[in-house]
């Protein structure tokens, strides 16, 4: 039993009335949530008649392994918000009008939903950019903080009516449309999500006196942990079930990093509002870390404002908190495992580490870095369900079933077990083949004939057998299970066998819901599934207990370890930069308390106070001065902040160069190498990703367009037409412009069929209104207009969509049917543009428009002597890099997100 301090003995044994506790790091606030359930139950209170809220599964399950280690009995009233309004709804939901027997939508279910919606009401504001289905997500996150913070529908409905902000106020309407149909369609089939738990029960409260004073009796006595990060369907919650009682709450204003937005205090502060009796005290001993890691995170949080006064103090000793100053990423990561490994050599139990990062994509190079020095480790919730290399396998596996011609499943089938072959050699075969489909010219080549001859096979018999039998039949027949069981290390061979049986479950489960059980309908089911993002937990590996936890600061909320590393302190990173408010609810639908934009800065500031409270003994915190991509990245303004702590709190680190090996070139052709020819599209290509380049342009690796560039494709398409049509001396009338963008849809074939509609109809919209603000009144010169230029050791080539003649020279015209280029992207493009008129069409003078027919905007571009001459610098190193065999893989999540070739690609994040 862990003896309690005198701090924390008062606190738990204040008599009457409400209770707010406020609670340092490491002052124990489960330990006094813990003894005032045991003092409550010495006091004669039964133990289901106490109430005990937490925020996470696992807080809930520790808690009440602590209750009733204290108590030795048991503590049924102990659980999840979440969980707690569940229960109450499935027994007393049906006075509100719950259905019975309603089931939770959750996940990839629920995106697919409201995906399906939004292209059914084919609201242009949603469907008409660039990624309409990247918008599902963000629009699900502001329902949910509707949900969270009781704001009503019609409320931001009104909003959307009358802001001033014309394009946000359509957004808003369209999200508003989307969410009614959302709900419309979760009664009738009686789904309820998530937050509808919370939203629904505090309903269930307060509209049935009678159920409300049932739960008072129930629960005499309600204890709430971290009260700080409650939302107000939580709040409320609390309120009504705990009215006229006597709450006890404990929470820490400092370590609030879930509070959707709002001021950090704001829970802590409703509290005493709805109970203005309440006793206020205040927990400062830290019982976790050392003194000097104390005086280094409360030098660092004291730089935010407003909070609530506390003094936390610690009286253990310990190490100076390290600060590391490294070179690149690379470095950074390669000390990050190599001191890990040296306090594992020096005695540290190998649990007792954790790396804490902002995201999941700062683990990835730790990870590898831990893997290459030998350090077992674990990436919590790091790596998806459909990341793992297993899944991308069978998922590689089931779409060369589909489509025996997609070359980049085949790649990765056969680079991966059971096959396992020479990715070169492979992948020179699948190019090489000439008129061969893939898998013929495969079968012609002796290492991968047979495996070949089974997948065609099979892809024969996919239109006969259902998914589940086909897929029975694939890794039976492929033997897949059990060549990764001899190939892989004990405990990861169990986990590939584990994620590869519940992938097997997911399509027993889809199909037991599903009429059309073919291939081809799960495929289309998955594809859904993998844009969603919302992947499933991969199997737990054995083990777990003895690894370096990799994971992110969130993530590790409750935690604590002797040593934690805590990487990638650069501004951008930690803290992160503000986030994009097109989704974010307006401030004046929310509670005024919440209202109060709080400095996102603020934000990032906890949360980094939060990782680095989680230290016992040892605490790094680490930064490079260069990740991916050429730009230096500068130190976060936290560093300064934590070394105001003393020299003799913080120690700086300069991180030698003393390691990074390049990475080995890749072949730059097939054939030789012969002279290099780039367009504005490879070189930006190149620069993003040189890997990529590598399988587009080098290996030749075709992939299937997306509807939305095929939309591209067909409205560049209708302005080719038209401009011929005005060049030959006729009017662009709305009828003609629709006639030609309905025969140009008639003779392509749209990828998919159950968006065309939508997509069809934006068309002609966008189309329409360029055509009405002027756009085809004057008659191009040139359409489609090709160029090639010699350019210092490399060839440029590009197409200039229409060229027009002026009084004063020429006008060039470049159509894009997505987003606005990022600057450095658009400066690029223009000087290239710019040195194929000037050097190949001998166009003099030149001015550049670039028309944005999605967002019906238009933007003129300068070009000068100076950018040209860096655009032909940027394209002879990118030359230079192609030539020398350079395709290193330059992965960032969004990127390679969109990226075709993440299934083949082994750095794809
Ligand atoms: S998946 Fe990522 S790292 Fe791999 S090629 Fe694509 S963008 Fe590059």
């Amino acid at each position: 039993m862990i003896r309690l301090d005198a701090e924390q003995r008062a606190a738990a044994a204040i008599g009457r009335g409400p209770v707010r506790v406020v609670a340092g790091a490491g002052t124990g606030k489960t330990a006094v949530i813990a003894e005032r359930f045991r003092r409550l139950a010495k006091a004669g209170a039964p133990p289901g008649s106490i109430l005990v809220m937490t925020f996470t599964d696992r807080a809930a399950a520790e808690m009440r392994e602590r209750i009733e280690d204290l108590t030795g009995s048991a503590a049924p009233g102990v659980g999840t918000f979440h969980a707690i309004a569940l229960s109450w709804l499935r027994a007393d939901g049906r006075a509100i009008g719950v259905p019975a027997g309603f089931r939770i939508l959750t996940g990839a279910d629920r995106w697919i939903l409201a995906r399906e919606l939004m292209w059914q009401l084919g609201d242009l504001a949603l469907t008409g950019d660039e990624r309409p289905d990247d918008l599902v997500a963000p629009a699900l996150l502001m329902l949910e903080r509707l949900k969270q913070e009781l704001v009503p529908l019609e409320r931001l409905g009104i909003w959307a009516r009358e802001a001033e902000d014309r394009d946000r106020g359509e957004l808003m309407q369209a999200c508003v449309r989307l969410f009614r149909a959302y709900e419309v369609e979760c009664r009738k089939q009686r789904l309820v999500d998530f937050e509808d738990l919370l939203a629904l029960a505090v309903r269930m409260l307060e509209q049935r006196p009678q159920v409300l004073e049932a739960y008072r009796a129930r629960y005499p006595h309600v204890l709430v942990d971290e009260y700080q990060d409650l939302n107000l369907a939580q709040e409320r919650l609390v309120e009504l079930v705990a009215g006229g009682g006597e709450p006890f709450v404990v929470g820490d204003d400092d370590q609030s990093i879930y509070r959707f937005r709002g001021a950090s205090r704001a829970s802590l502060e409703r509290f005493r509002n709805a109970f203005p009796a309440a006793t206020t005290v205040t927990l400062g001993r830290n019982h976790r870390s050392s003194r000097r890691i104390v005086a280094a995170a409360s030098a660092l949080v004291g730089h935010n404002a407003d909070r609530l006064p506390k003094q936390l103090r610690s009286g253990r000793t310990g190490e100076k908190v390290q600060v590391w100053a490294c070179p690149d990423g690379a470095i950074e990561a390669d000390a990050i495992a190599r001191e890990a490994a040296r306090l594992i050599a020096s005695g540290l139990p190998v649990a007792e580490i954790a790396v804490l990062c902002r995201t999941n994509a700062i683990a990835r190079p730790i990870a590898t870095a831990l893997a290459a020095h030998g350090v077992p480790h674990v990436v919590i919730g790091g790596h998806g369900f459909h990341d793992r290399p297993e899944i991308k396998d069978v998922v590689a596996l089931l779409r060369v079933l589909r489509d025996p011609g997609d070359v980049v499943a085949i790649a990765r089938a056969v680079t991966r077990p059971p096959l396992s072959l020479d990715p070169d050699q492979a992948l020179a075969v699948l190019r090489d083949r000439k008129d061969l489909s893939p898998l013929d010219a495969l079968k012609a080549w002796a290492p991968a004939g047979l495996f070949a001859h089974l997948l065609q096979t099979l892809a024969a018999q996919a239109a006969e057998l259902d998914v589940r039998d086909l897929f029975f039949e694939l890794m039976e027949r492929t033997r897949y299970l059990d060549v990764l069981s001899t190939t892989l290390e004990g405990s990861e061979a169990a986990r590939a066998v584990a994620n590869v049986s519940r992938f097997a479950e997911l399509i027993a489960e889809y199909c037991e819901v599903q009429a059309d059980r073919s291939l081809q309908a799960y495929m289309r089911h998955l594809d859904l599934v993998l844009l969603s993002q919302e992947d499933e937990r991969p199997a737990e590996v054995e083990g777990l207990a003895d690894a370096v936890q990799v994971m992110t600061i969130h993530q590790a909320k409750g935690l604590e370890f002797d040593g934690v590393f805590v990487p990638g302190l650069v501004e951008g990173r930690l803290p992160q930069s503000g986030r994009s408010p097109r989704f974010e609810l307006p401030a004046t639908v929310l509670e005024p308390l919440v209202r109060g934009r709080e400095d996102v800065i603020a934000e990032e500031r906890r949360l980094l106070y939060v990782a680095m409270t989680r230290a016992r003994r040892l605490l790094y915190l680490t930064r490079a001065s260069h990740y991916e991509g050429g730009r230096r990245w500068r130190d976060s303004r936290f560093l300064e902040e934590v070394r105001q702590a003393g020299t003799r709190t913080v120690e700086r680190r300069d991180v030698a160069e003393d390691r990074v090996s390049p990475p080995p070139a890749l072949p730059a052709s097939g054939e030789g190498a012969p002279a290099v020819v780039l367009s504005y599209s490879s070189i930006a290509s190149y620069r993003d990703c040189p890997r990529q380049y590598w399988y587009r342009h080098v290996q030749r690796l075709p992939v299937v367009q997306s509807a939305e560039a095929v939309q591209g494709v067909i409205i560049h398409e209708t302005l080719r037409r038209a401009g011929e049509a005005r060049r030959a001396g006729a009017d662009v009338t709305s009828s003609m412009l629709r006639a030609l963008h309905h025969d140009v849809w008639g003779e392509t074939t749209f990828p998919d069929p159950r968006r065309a509609a939508t997509f069809e109809r934006n068309g002609v919209e966008q189309l329409e209104a360029y055509r009405k603000r002027g756009g085809l009144d004057a008659r191009p010169e040139f359409l489609e207009q090709s160029f090639s230029v010699a350019v210092d050791g490399w060839t440029l080539n590009g197409i200039i969509d229409r060229i027009d003649r002026t009084a004063e020279g020429w006008h060039i015209i470049d159509y894009k049917s997505g987003r606005p280029l990022a600057r450095g992207r658009r400066d690029l493009q223009v000087a290239l543009y710019a040195l194929g008129a000037e050097s190949a069409l001998q166009l003099d003078p030149i001015e550049l428009e670039i028309v944005y027919l999605a967002s019906g905007t238009s933007t003129s571009v300068d070009h000068s002597s100076a950018s040209v001459a860096e655009a032909a610098k940027q394209g002879a190193e990118v030359a230079e890099g192609v030539r020398s065999g350079r395709f290193d893989a330059r992965p960032d999540r969004r990127r390679c997100r969109l990226c075709p070739y993440r299934l083949v690609c082994a750095d794809a994040l």
